[in-house]
């Protein structure tokens, strides 16, 4: 099925899913690999961590121990 959820992508690291939303979050998703890019600030997606732990540190949201 085509999709057409479409949009500029912020993520600078080089992949071919840039843009294709439903591709990007598949993928994280399927390969336990953290969270897409577009969730962080500029400063904070630079780093390439994805994590839960780093998105929570960048938006400011406590993590309960
Ligand atoms: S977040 Fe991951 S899948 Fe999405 S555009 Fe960036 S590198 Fe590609």
């Amino acid at each position: 099925m085509a999709c057409n959820n479409r949009r500029p992508c912020p993520c600078t690291y080089h992949c071919p899913r840039h843009g294709i939303c439903c591709e990007c979050v598949a993928h994280h998703r399927d390969r336990n690999e953290g969270v897409p890019g577009c969730f962080f600030s500029p400063e904070a997606e630079a780093t390439y961590d994805r994590s839960v732990e780093n998105l929570c540190r960048d938006r400011g949201i406590g993590l309960k121990e």
